[in-house]
């Protein structure tokens, strides 16, 4: 894909709904984030059309065999929609790279088989997962059935617009649920195509809808729907906020929240290989330009090596070449919207002006086009109460603070109100654990930072980073309900 052409992907602004295209006026434009051109309009559904993929939905989940087959069939239909959604990447990958922030190189290597990889992972749960005998008196039976919801609403962000739809729907789906699908409106097209690879596998129509949308408008009229019996979303925490509240108005729904984070990155002077450990925490904080809930945003570094380790970061921010997606070599890509460009940089220069002290970055970068790209930035001399520090910037913006012994790293690591992920860089296992154990974070990474393609560790966070899970075999179960039935017989005697 070294040629890629971005003015001919082609995409459909359209919703998906009961198998087919269901179009509708176009009501807003969607941008390229590489280069701000507009490239499609939008429909934004109504609560009549939202009404008519919930109820298409519900129908699909009544009347199709999706909930009913054998396990195994119901995973047989997801290992084959695996399988189409790799042999489309030719398809697939311009689609994700074109219309989001995902270099077309990533999207080849990572989002779109990932995606699949994730499919694949939770099909197998259909027929492994199920309900338990309960130790009850002999004259009767004790059963707890694991049943799906019924219509699951599942909400996705625009950083990995893919892969983050992906860890919502397949578990929903691979528990035997229907699901109404809103992508975010900044990148709604490759989750259409996920729809149409749907229907081509053999998934009943009606079980997995997309539809377009905003937040305010179609995503609020989505979750309290009377019909969507659970809620599973991925985004920032205020529009999580906004949700929960929404479920609880609306039927008490189950939610599950994947919201943003502040995450810190621990170094102590006994990490394993300094150069290398540079290199990783670079990477954590420019990977898709920063836009990564998990962002190890805040460097937390011993003191005799801060400025070895700072330097090393810098020289590996220096390596990056900021481009558009669509080209071959482009490491570090566009922020989604200029406008979101403009917001890092006013946070960066609010926190100089605070006294922070730049080392590099802290400027916009010229990249042919209207598309907003930011350099790589790293703030020194800062406090747990400046702008960078506290909130979450998403942008490749590191924020340095330094410490002299343990117990002033652990306090410096927690923040106030997030808690998704943290890593700790140490070659001293009790430190690792003691660690491990100790900070507010839904996951810890010791010596690395990011996940694996170990889709059996879950990922969500503490506190205001959100409730549930996402990945794993508790996201499995979280799409199921559990029902208890007590069966009386008379035993002969
Ligand atoms: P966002 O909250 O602005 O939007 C997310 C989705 O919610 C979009 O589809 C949007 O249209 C919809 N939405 C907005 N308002 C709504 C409402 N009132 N009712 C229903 N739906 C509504 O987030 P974003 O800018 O798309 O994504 C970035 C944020 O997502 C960051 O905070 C990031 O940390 C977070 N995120 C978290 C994870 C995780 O796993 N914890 C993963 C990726 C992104």
């Amino acid at each position: 894909m070294d040629n890629m052409n971005p003015d001919t992907v082609a995409v459909q602004g359209a919703h998906f709904i009961g198998g087919r295209y269901v179009a509708a006026d176009h009501a807003m434009e969607v941008r390229r984030p590489s280069d701000n051109q507009v490239y499609a309009g939008l429909p934004v559904a109504d609560a009549a059309m939202v009404d008519r993929a919930v109820q298409d939905a519900w129908t699909a989940f009544k009347t199709s065999n999706w909930a009913r087959q054998a396990p195994r069939d119901r995973a047989r239909v997801l290992r084959k929609w695996a399988q189409l959604i790799e042999a489309d990447i030719a398809t697939l990958a311009p689609i994700e790279s074109v219309g989001s922030t995902r270099p077309i190189r990533d999207a080849v290597r990572w989002d779109v088989p990932f995606t699949a990889e994730g499919i694949r992972f939770f099909a197998e749960f259909a027929d492994k997962v199920g309900g338990d005998v309960a130790a009850t008196r002999s004259d009767t039976l004790g059963m707890t059935i694991a049943e799906p919801y019924g219509v699951i609403a599942a909400i996705a962000p625009w950083n990995f617009p893919l892969v983050m739809a992906s860890w919502k729907i397949a578990p929903a789906l691979a528990a035997g649920n229907a699901v109404v699908l809103k992508p975010s409106e900044l990148t709604p097209f490759s989750a259409l195509r996920l729809a149409e690879l749907a229907i081509a596998a053999g998934m009943p129509p009606g079980i997995f809808n997309v539809i377009q949308g905003n937040g305010h408008e179609t995503g609020d009229a989505l979750v309290r729907h009377p019909r969507i019996a659970k809620v599973t979303f991925t985004g920032s925490t205020r529009t999580g906020a906004a949700i929960m509240a929404a479920c609880a108005e609306s039927g008490t729904k189950p939610v599950t929240l994947e919201l943003g984070g502040k995450s810190p990155q621990l170094v102590f002077a006994d990490a394993p290989d300094l150069d290398k450990t540079a290199r990783m925490v670079a990477a954590a904080i420019t990977g898709n330009a920063g836009q990564v809930c998990v962002a190890g945003s805040r460097l937390i570094v011993e003191r005799s090596v801060a400025e070895q380790l700072v330097a090393g970061i810098g020289a590996a921010f220096a390596t990056l070449r900021p481009g558009h997606t669509w080209h071959p070599d482009t490491t570090l890509p566009p922020i989604i919207r200029p406008a979101d460009a403009a917001r890092i940089d006013g946070m960066v220069q609010r926190t100089l002006q605070a006294g922070a002290r730049l080392v590099t970055g802290g400027r916009l970068l010229p990249v042919t086009g209207e598309g907003g790209y930011y350099a790589p930035t790293i703030l020194m001399g800062v406090d747990a109460g400046m702008e960078a520090v506290r909130d979450e910037i998403f942008g490749p913006v590191l924020t340095v603070q330094v410490f002299d012994d343990d117990d002033e790293a652990l306090a410096l690591g927690d923040h106030p109100s997030y808690g998704l992920a943290a890593g700790v860089h140490t070659a001293n296992l009790n430190r690792a654990l003691r660690f491990a154990h100790q900070l507010e974070a839904g996951t810890v990474w010791v010596n690395r930072y990011g996940r694996t393609d170990d889709f059996v560790i879950p990922t969500g966070g503490f506190k205001r980073s959100g409730m549930g899970k996402d990945l794993g075999r508790q996201a499995y179960e979280a799409n199921l309900r559990f029902k208890s039935v007590l069966i009386d017989f008379a035993l002969p005697v």
